[in-house]
């Protein structure tokens, strides 16, 4: 027999199986969905309802718009309220904490059956946990299962999972984008994804709109610590401005840490009350981004992470940088 990829997940599928057959199973992702989140979420409630489990996805927030295409008949509710559901197995992929499912849904599903992550700062909050942070994505493992247990997976679910591959590798650019990320995405073309059509959805169709949001945003970057550190910032009057909405930054940090002497990029998203939603981004592993955004109580990858700050953009601003300099005196 051919090595499995995954054998310790993969070994446990069946039984996984076994306790959620004739019961009500929800498949949840996290915040601010990105195509890991929704791939994930839309293959696993697939493959579970291939094999006869009444699966269905749910996401507290609206599935951004270059992806929604790819939910194809999968039954997916967005923006769902599911306080009076009864639900009686729980499954998260790519969350990485259990505050991360969204909205009040930490509230309503205080514990967790199965959690299928990939994020080093994952404390493993379910029943059972398949936790591998040697992934690029939570997709990878999903993939990896299917194609250990030689699933017979659809198109829609192939092209799912490879969008999680793709837009979590930045297009097969990141650290992570290993031999077996390649093989599992060959794998899937084989299974009907289509490569062209997930690029030409995620990148090719930007609006007028988000160009002129991206125009503004590159205005605001500052390079702070000998140009080390690279900021940028979103303020709500820029997203009414440009009628955009907080789905429309996707990839902006990018440029920011594209900066070539740039070792931690972050990008500051006024809230509509005023708070800082952060994202971090590194182009090395360690400079731990993941820790860096613990100190502000959030967390994420060694090179992808995030943070919530009740502070204004304006007073948030020194403190981040006096944080980032005794971090990088710290990694460095
Ligand atoms: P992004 O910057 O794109 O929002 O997030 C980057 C990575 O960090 C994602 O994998 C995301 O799950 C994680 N992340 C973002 N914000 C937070 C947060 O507030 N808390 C935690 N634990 N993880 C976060
Ligand atoms: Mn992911």
């Amino acid at each position: 027999m051919n090595e499995l990829y995954f054998p310790e997940f993969s070994n446990a599928f069946e039984p996984i199986l076994q306790d959620c057959r004739g019961k009500k199973t929800i498949v949840l992702g996290h915040v601010r969905p990105d195509g890991d989140c929704i791939g994930s979420q839309v293959a696993l409630t697939r493959i579970l309802r291939k094999a006869g489990i009444n699966a269905i996805a749910c996401n507290g927030h609206r599935i951004p718009k270059p992806i929604r295409g790819f939910v194809g008949d999968t039954p997916f509710q967005e923006e769902a309220d599911l306080s009076k559901h009864d639900f009686e197995k729980v499954i998260t992929v790519d969350c990485s904490a259990i505050d991360r499912i969204g909205l009040d849904y930490s509230a309503i599903f205080k514990s967790v059956d199965l959690c299928i992550d990939h994020h080093v700062s994952n404390n493993g909050f379910a029943k059972v946990n398949w936790i591998d942070s040697s992934t690029a994505a939570t997709a990878e493992i999903l993939a990896g299962v299917a194609h250990d247990l030689n699933l017979d997976i659809d198109p829609v679910t192939a092209q799912a999972l490879y969008i999680g591959l793709a837009t979590d590798t930045g297009q097969f650019r990141y650290e992570a984008t290993s031999v077996r990320v390649f093989e599992l995405s060959a794998w899937l073309l084989k299974k009907g994804a289509s490569a062209h059509e997930a690029a030409y959805e995620l990148y090719e169709r930007e609006s007028a709109n988000r160009i002129k949001l991206l125009q503004s945003y590159l205005a605001t970057l500052e390079q702070h610590l000998d140009g080390k550190l690279a900021i940028g910032h979103i303020t709500q009057q820029l997203f009414a401005e440009t009628q955009t909405s907080r789905e429309d930054t996707e990839g902006f940090i990018d440029y920011a840490r594209s900066i070539e002497e740039v070792d931690v990029a972050v990008l500051l998203e006024e809230q509509p009350n005023g708070a800082v939603k952060g994202s971090l981004r590194a182009n090395f592993p360690k400079f731990r981004v993941d820790q860096l955004a613990g100190t502000f109580g959030g967390g994420g990858h060694a090179c992808a992470a995030g943070f919530h700050s009740e502070e204004s953009l304006k007073d948030f601003v020194p403190q981040l940088i006096k944080t980032v300099s005794e971090h990088l005196k710290k990694v460095s």
